[in-house]
């Protein structure tokens, strides 16, 4: 029988992590005879939920196993949320989903909806129900949108892959070791079919997180093989474990179609496109905020300071620019003028930036003075004085381009397509089965 199993919310900030029990429960069906028809699913969630731990992700695990096995199956998945979640903390509420045979439609389009909006539980508990898949619920039971919803990702389009290691339980919380010189000679060796290792800009190296949960490192690329490759590069600790994932990061798969100002939701993904509407301006700590305007209303776009020099560009915007803006509203919608956090901008058209100066002298080409209101100028190198004379118009040379413009890699959410993804989209019919290697032990 074929059996897919959904499951999130299993972790919190201090530890654990939905992943790892994903890595856990390959070993576990392996042994249990399951064939896996495709590879460990990681699926990132609308990004703007409030309740998400870190990055919003929920896995599935698809197997072929024989039904006389399926019972220990889920025994096991049970089993290990229940030994690996930290149902200590307010926030962790787990949610298991089984469900058996060929995944219908209406389940792929509420992942859809999961990833790009936000979802009720009793949509989710009733979608559940009408669709034979069995929903099991720890706590508030929240966790079983995000299972639910990773049971109808079949990431059937665009998608990437992540090598996922994990440490030894007893390094658990302790700092990490991974030599820093070989993931850099990693980026330079894979880079193109890997992306994301290092920011260019500062030279830090992502790919290991800072929090106490298992995982060691992560890299993402383009195919199975280029990030087994590249995860095998690096020098670090002992690994426990580790497992290639197949996922939606990377693909924009949040950001939908192009949504008007009037009708952003809260806590949604959305794309804008309007005319700038007014100058920047930067508050303190740094963020940037210009206020956008449609045909239907006006939005605050915010850049924040860990953008880093993106806010240069959005800086250099002035009133008039037209741009496509890419982000997601955070919070409630229901102030006047909501705020829409960019992940990325792209200026489709400039305005001319005309400014009035005061006028060159005709005699000499000095500077100008005004004689006061509507009183003309004089000359304040020749002292000629021109009584009718009016203010000059002058075109600056603008410090921007037409084109697509992202933060830098470091401060991008996991679900946005990096600039070196784009024309490396997947499409079309899939090779599921997984290739070996694509786990370890
Ligand atoms: P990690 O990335 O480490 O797995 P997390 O950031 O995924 O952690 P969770 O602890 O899984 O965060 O919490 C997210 C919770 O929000 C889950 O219970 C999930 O079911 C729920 N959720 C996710 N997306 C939506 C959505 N679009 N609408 C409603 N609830 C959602």
């Amino acid at each position: 029988m074929l059996l897919h199993i959904g499951f999130d919310d299993t972790d919190s900030p201090s530890g654990g992590c939905t992943t790892y029990i994903a890595a856990r429960l390959v070993d576990a069906l392996s042994g249990l005879g399951a064939r896996f028809v495709d590879y460990p699913n990681l699926l990132r969630l609308n990004p703007n939920v409030p309740w998400k731990t870190r990055g919003n992700g929920a896995v599935c695990l698809r197997v072929e196993i024989d039904k006389s096995r399926e019972e220990d199956a889920l025994r096991s998945v049970l089993n290990l949320v229940e030994s690996y979640a930290d149902f200590d903390c307010d926030n962790t509420n787990p949610g298991v989903v089984f469900l058996e045979g060929v995944v219908p439609t209406g389940l792929i389009e509420f992942s859809e909806r999961v990833v790009k909006t936000v979802v009720s539980l009793d949509d989710a508990l009733k979608l559940a129900d009408e669709h034979e898949a069995s929903a099991i619920g720890f706590k508030n039971m929240r966790g079983i949108i995000g299972g639910l919803a990773a049971v109808g990702g079949l990431q059937r389009g665009d998608h990437t892959y992540e090598f996922l290691s994990y440490r030894l339980p007893g390094n658990w919380g302790t700092p990490r070791r991974v030599d820093l010189d070989s993931v850099v000679r990693m980026d330079e060796a894979t880079g193109g079919s890997t992306f994301n290792n290092v920011d260019p800009e500062t030279g830090r190296v992502l790919i290991a997180p800072n929090g106490p949960d298992p995982v060691l490192y992560g890299i993402r690329g383009e195919d199975p093989s280029a990030v087994r490759e590249a995860g095998l590069m690096v020098d670090s600790e002992p690994l426990e474990r580790w497992v290639v994932f197949r996922t939606n990061q990377g693909t924009d798969a949040h950001l939908g179609s192009h949504v008007t100002a009037s009708s952003l939701r809260p806590f949604s993904p959305a794309i804008l496109e309007g005319l700038v509407s007014s100058p920047p301006r930067t508050i303190q700590g740094g963020h940037v905020f210009v206020g956008l305007t449609d045909e239907t209303g006006r939005v605050d776009c915010a850049a924040y300071e860990p953008t880093g020099p993106f806010r240069e560009i959005v800086r250099r915007l002035i009133p008039g620019d037209r741009v496509r803006a890419y982000g997601g509203v955070r919070g409630e919608a229901s102030s006047e003028r909501p705020t829409f956090n960019l992940e990325k901008l792209e200026v489709l058209g400039l305005a001319r930036d005309l400014r009035k100066v005061n006028p060159k002298c005709p005699e000499c080409g000095g500077s100008m003075e005004s004689m006061g209101r509507g009183k003309g100028f004089r000359c304040r190198r020749c002292g000629l004085r021109g009584p009718k004379m009016e203010k000059a118009t002058e075109e600056l040379v603008r410090q921007i381009g037409t084109g697509l413009f992202m933060p830098p890699p470091r401060a991008q959410r996991h679900l946005s397509k990096p600039e070196v993804r784009y024309g490396k989209e997947k499409s079309g019919p899939l090779r599921l089965e997984p290739e070996a290697p694509w786990h370890w032990p």
